[in-house]
């Protein structure tokens, strides 16, 4: 099962990607996620994303098209994978379609995630992230038993450099601007279902998993 997760920033993408690797035993892969990591660690990749990031700007097409092709080709995406965050561009969906032909695989389903855009800047802002884990939490519509500090592990909760009102702003601006042409390409190929992002988040899950479980 190959399945592309998309909605714009905030729109719940990382929090229901967590219920599907739940239930399907595929790798969620996060482009976000993958560039974090890499200048958490300083690696060259890191540095090159780093300058992007720290503005809410993309990374470039050639640099994000590389990892991922290398993250889908591995062992473990073989039976099937999760994406997140990935394609932004046209040029990102038009080079995976491209990827998926040579890997002799298909995309099953592209699940779209709406939320109002002024439900985005409350979710972002108060968001929170287990600096262990990585498990999401909200201050107000999802919080931690304890405060700052998470449910599963006890690792303290951080919040993301970019999650300040001023970057959100700017990758709300690039990423509407940016997804409608990859939503109408996905739609002409047939595989774009739609779901209400603005729901509870259980509300959300129950029904990315009933389009999961019901896939041809
Ligand atoms: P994305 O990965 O799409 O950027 P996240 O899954 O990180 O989004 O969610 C953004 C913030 O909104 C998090 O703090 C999360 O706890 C919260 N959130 C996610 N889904 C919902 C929902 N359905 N209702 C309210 N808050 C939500
Ligand atoms: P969000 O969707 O909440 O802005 P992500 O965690 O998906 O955040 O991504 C964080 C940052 O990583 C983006 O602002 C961008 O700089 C970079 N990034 C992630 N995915 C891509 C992509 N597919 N193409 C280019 N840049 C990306």
């Amino acid at each position: 099962m190959n399945i592309i997760l998309m909605g714009l920033p905030g729109a719940g993408k990382g929090t229901q990607a967590a219920e599907i690797v739940k239930q399907f035993p595929i790798p969620h892969i996060s482009t976000g996620d993958m560039f974090r990591k890499a200048i958490k660690d300083q690696t060259e990749l890191g540095k090159i994303a780093e300058s992007y990031t720290d503005r809410g700007e993309l990374v470039p097409d050639e640099v994000t098209v590389g990892i991922v092709k290398e993250r889908i080709s591995e062992d473990d995406a073989k039976k099937g994978f999760l994406l997140d965050g990935f394609p932004r561009t046209i040029e990102q969906a038009e080079a995976l379609k491209d990827i998926m032909q040579e890997l002799d695989r298909d995309i099953d389903a592209v699940i779209n995630i709406e939320v109002p855009e002024e439900e985005l800047m409350n979710r972002l802002t108060g968001r929170r992230i287990c600096e262990i884990c990585g498990t999401t939490y909200h201050l107000v519509f999802n919080p931690p038993k304890v405060d700052g500090i998470c449910d599963l592990d006890g690792g303290k909760l951080y919040q993301r450099e970019d999650d300040n009102p001023e970057t959100v702003a700017n990758r709300l601006n690039v990423n509407v601007k940016q997804s409608k042409p990859i939503l109408e390409f996905y739609e002409k190929e047939g595989i774009l279902k739609n779901i209400d992002g603005a729901k509870d988040i259980n509300e959300v899950s129950e029904d990315v998993i009933n389009i999961l479980n019901n896939l041809d």
